[in-house]
C-alpha cells in the first residue's frame, strides 16, 4: 500500500498534486492557511495551519508516512521540526528540509552555486536598499543590475531591475542582493526527477517568455527547439544541481541561455514549477505524477512528450475585483483550461493557466492564442 503524503502549501500546484495522487492510490493531507486555498478542496484531508504554524506541522507529520513541499518558503522553525522529526525516523521529508534552508534565500542559494562551480551571474548580497544606494554612489555598482529580495520573493515580486537613476527610487526594502544584468537571448527550464534510489528523470528543456515589465511567466512551450548539444547540456545541468543537492522528487532550474551560447543558473527550485503545467496535458508521465512517485519511493515515470505544447498563464489584468472562473473548454479552441479556484483576482496574480497542443509549436501556440482570447472576453478583460 503507498504511503500518505502530507503537502505543505496549498496553492495551485499542491492543488495538482492532489489530482495526481488519487490514480496513485496516494492519499493527501494538505497542510494550508484556508479552506479557500486552490489546492484545500482537492486533498482528502485538511490541516489548517500557516506555513510557519508549528504547531500544524505536529499535527501533518502525526497524520502522514513522507512530507513534502508545493512552495519554498516554509518557517525556519517548521523545517528545522521536520528535519528533528525525520532524523528520529518518525517521518519521512522529501526533500530533505535543509536543501529548502539552502534554497530559500537567494543569496545562500547564489552561494551554492557558486561554491558548486555551477554557472549563474556575479552578484553580491546587501543587508538594505541603504547598502546599495551606497554601492552606487561611490561607484562600486555599475548600472544596469538586477537588485532581488533574498527571501519571499515569486512571480517577479522582489525583483527590481536598475537601468538608470530612475531606477533607484524604487529600490527593493530589507535584505537583498545584486547581480549583473544578463542580456540573455532566452529562458529556459529544465524540470529534473530524482528518485529515493538516486534514479534521475529530465525532461526536455522547456522555453519560457516573461511579462516584460513584472517579470511574471507568460508563456512557456516545448519543444524550445534548441540546437541538441544546447539541450542536452541544459539537461546535464539540471542533473548535476540535484545530484549535488541530493535532491528527491521534482526540481526546476531557471536558466538564461546568452548570444554566445552560455548558460546561466538564475534560479533553483525545490518542487513542482509553473513551467511544468503541460506536462500534464504533453508527456507520459505529468510533474505532479512524477513527483509524488519520487516522494513516495516509487519507480519514475517515463518523462516523454507525446505533442507540441505551448501553455499561456491566465493572469488577473485589472484592479482587484471578484474573480469568475471559465469553462475548462473555450468554444473557438482545442486548448484545455485550468483555473485554480480563487475568488479574488489582484494585478498579475495567476488565475489559471491553459495548455494547447497541436503538431507543431506554431500550430499549438495558434490555439493558444485563440484561447486567451476567448477567456479575455469571457472575463471582460479582467484575465488572460
Ligand atoms: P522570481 O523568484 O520572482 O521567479 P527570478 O529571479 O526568477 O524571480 O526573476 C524573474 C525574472 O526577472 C527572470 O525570469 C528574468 O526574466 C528577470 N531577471 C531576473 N534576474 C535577471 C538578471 N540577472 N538579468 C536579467 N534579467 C533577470
Amino acid at each position: 500500500v503507498n504511503p500518505t503524503v502530507g503537502i505543505i502549501g496549498g496553492g495551485q500546484l499542491g492543488r495538482y498534486l492532489c489530482e495526481a495522487a488519487g490514480p496513485l492510490g496516494i492519499r493527501t493531507v494538505v497542510m494550508t492557511p484556508s479552506r479557500d486555498d486552490p489546492a484545500a478542496p482537492f486533498a482528502d484531508e485538511l490541516v489548517k495551519g500557516a506555513l510557519d504554524d508549528l504547531a500544524a506541522a505536529r499535527s501533518l507529520v502525526a497524520r502522514v508516512d513522507v512530507v513534502t513541499f508545493e512552495i519554498e518558503s516554509v518557517g525556519t522553525g517548521v523545517l528545522e521540526f521536520l528535519a528533528r522529526e525525520t532524523a528520529a525516523g518518525r517521518v519521512a521529508v522529501r526533500p530533505d528540509p535543509r536543501i529548502l534552508l539552502l534554497l530559500q534565500n537567494k543569496a545562500t542559494q547564489k552561494r551554492w552555486l557558486v561554491e558548486q562551480e555551477l554557472p549563474t551571474a556575479p552578484f553580491r548580497p546587501f543587508a538594505d536598499a541603504q547598502g546599495v544606494r551606497g554601492a552606487v554612489e561611490s561607484g562600486h555598482l555599475p548600472m544596469p543590475f538586477v537588485q532581488k529580495a533574498q527571501t519571499g520573493g515569486y512571480d517577479g515580486r522582489g525583483v527590481h531591475i536598475v537601468r538608470n537613476r530612475a531606477g533607484m527610487d524604487d529600490l527593493l526594502q530589507g535584505p537583498c542582493l545584486v547581480e549583473d544584468f544578463v542580456a540573455h537571448v532566452a529562458e529556459i527550464a529544465v524540470l529534473v526527477a530524482r528518485g529515493v534510489d538516486g534514479e534521475l528523470a529530465v525532461y526536455d528543456p522547456v522555453a519560457l517568455r516573461f511579462e516584460p515589465e513584472q517579470h511574471v511567466l507568460d508563456e512557456a512551450r516545448s519543444p524550445a527547439e534548441l540546437a541538441d548539444d544546447l539541450a542536452s547540456r541544459c539537461r546535464a545541468i539540471g542533473a548535476r544541481t540535484v545530484e549535488r543537492l541530493g535532491g528527491v522528487g521534482v526540481f526546476a532550474l531557471e536558466l538564461f541561455l546568452q548570444a554566445d551560447g552560455a548558460l546561466l543558473v538564475n534560479e533553483i527550485s525545490p518542487r513542482v514549477h509553473n513551467s511544468g503545467h503541460l506536462t500534464i496535458d504533453a508527456c507520459e508521465t505529468s510533474q505532479f505524477a512524477q513527483h509524488l512517485r519520487a516522494v513516495a519511493g516509487l519507480a519514475l515515470g517515463p518523462v516523454t512528450q507525446t505533442a507540441p505544447a505551448v501553455m499561456r498563464n491566465l493572469l488577473w489584468r485589472t484592479g482587484p475585483g471578484p474573480a469568475t472562473a471559465v469553462p475548462a473548454q473555450v468554444a473557438n479552441s482545442s486548448a484545455r483550461v485550468y483555473w485554480y479556484g480563487k475568488t479574488d483576482g489582484r494585478p498579475w496574480r495567476k488565475m489559471g493557466h491553459l495548455t494547447a497542443l497541436g503538431p507543431t509549436v506554431a500550430a499549438a501556440r495558434a490555439e493558444a492564442d485563440a484561447a486567451c482570447n476567448s477567456v479575455l472576453s469571457l472575463t471582460r478583460g479582467a484575465c488572460g
